[in-house]
């Protein structure tokens, strides 16, 4: 069954036009709207709603999609965001919608496809595509006063190596939670290039393709003493910052100390946010610039970056949720772009945060937020570096890691190829 609606004359500022298939589904085009609306009558609820430009947009002929490159042809100079439909035709038979353009192109959509991609009529609508990282889960619930108990998952270096479903695992166990352990990953320093070559590729930075990292006489960086350090992010100074870090420990000190402490930076701006939303307002949107300049072997470095502390991940329609923390003292700039007036409620944001981070908020608890780890010789702890503040514990004698950095978009795109060639999660 064919069905026209293009012609007839309907009165008023809204021309509708609409019919019904199978008694069941109506179809209505919205001119003034620019919608077309298909709806069934069984379920007022239930009603799909296609925009005229984003139609035209998605047209899947090939002329304006090539199948092959899963990727738009239509070119932007081509494409009228005014477009008009002239007709609308629904075939029960092709189980299919097609549209004629003022522009005299044509555009058929198969029913099954405007399903699965129509717009809802309020932001929860099925258009919206997921945030494009799973939503982290915080270390606690910030609005409970107790912590549950949280313990970082361990993997063997062995499965990982050989098991695509114990790598997509892990993959999904670092986005989630951003710390895994790895254990058995012996102390070769090769390890650490390895595992980054299965997760995606290791991230050339100054320090080389992998760094090591031991107590130093004459320290050209606060990690190579063996001194306690502040939390920090990595990398802090750069724009194009890898997201993930591992770092393998290859000697751990044979007296105390030498203990890494982990804490989750997402959970302690959820504090902030809730305890003092005057000074999160400055996290998530004051500018700090971070630098870090010197020598490594023959060639001199100076990297400047400049982040909010808190960065959200804000979508138009209101959904958000936490993107990365940028913090590290020792290479925040001493010159700042802050007005006068702001200068000393910025300080007094910063110190809140770290307050939380170390458990010096008399309203909030450390152990909420912080977990303290003693890697042991061929451990390795693989670690949100976007999300996670880390820092260890002093200690005396030997004790030496070796790490490298990737890509948070590298690693997020093997954990989706991983679950479609898996045929796991959401599929698209
Ligand atoms: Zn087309």
């Amino acid at each position: 069954t064919m069905l026209r609606f293009g012609h007839m004359a309907l009165p008023g500022p809204l021309k509708r036009f609409f019919c019904s298939i199978a008694n069941a589904t109506t179809v209505l085009l919205n001119p003034t709207e620019r919608v077309i609306t298909i709806k069934n009558a069984t379920n007022e609820d239930k009603k799909m709603h296609f925009p005229l430009a984003w139609l035209r947009d998605n047209c899947p002929c090939p002329v304006c999609y090539s199948a092959s490159s899963e990727l738009r042809n239509l070119k932007m100079m081509d494409f009228c965001p005014r477009v008009n439909a002239v007709s609308v035709q629904m075939s029960e038979q092709s189980e299919s919608m097609t549209v004629s353009w003022d522009d005299g192109h044509s555009s058929s959509y198969r029913l099954e496809w405007l399903r699965a991609v129509a717009f809802g009529a309020d932001t929860a609508g099925r258009q919206r595509p997921p945030l494009t990282r799973n939503r982290p889960v915080l270390w606690c619930d910030a609005s409970k006063a107790t912590a549950p108990i949280w313990q970082p998952k361990k993997v063997r270096f062995e499965h990982i190596m050989k098991s695509d479903a114990e790598l997509l695992l892990t993959l999904l166990e670092l986005e989630e939670r951003g710390l895994v352990l790895i254990e058995d990953c012996g102390v070769d320093s090769e390890v650490v290039k390895n595992i980054c070559k299965r997760l995606s590729f290791p991230r050339t930075t100054h320090y080389g393709e992998t760094f090591e990292m031991r107590a130093e006489a004459k320290p050209r960086n606060l990690g190579y003493t063996s001194d306690r350090l502040d939390f920090h992010t990595d990398l802090p100074y750069m724009h194009e910052q890898p997201g993930v870090q591992a770092l393998l420990c290859q000697v751990q000190a044979s007296g105390p100390g030498g203990d890494s402490l982990f804490a989750d930076g997402f959970s302690a701006a959820e504090h902030i946010r809730r305890s003092r939303p005057d000074l999160f307002r400055l996290l998530t949107t004051v500018p700090v610039r971070f630098r870090d300049r010197g020598q490594l072997a023959d060639r001199r470095f100076d990297l400047v970056a400049t982040h909010a502390t808190i960065e959200l991940d804000c979508q138009p329609d209101g959904e958000w949720c936490y993107r990365r923390v940028h913090f590290s003292n020792q290479q925040r700039d001493l010159l700042q772009a802050w007005p006068l007036a702001d200068v000393q409620l910025i300080y007094d944001a910063l110190k809140a945060f770290n307050d939380v981070i170390e458990g010096r908020d008399i309203s909030s608890d450390s152990s909420k937020v912080q977990l303290q780890v003693k890697l042991r010789s061929g451990e390795m702890a693989l670690f949100d570096n976007s999300r996670l503040l880390h820092s260890r514990t002093g200690f005396s004698g030997e004790r030496q890691l070796a790490g490298a950095y990737l890509l948070w978009d590298e690693v997020l795109s093997r954990r989706r190829t991983l679950e479609s060639q898996l045929q796991i999660g959401r599929q698209d």
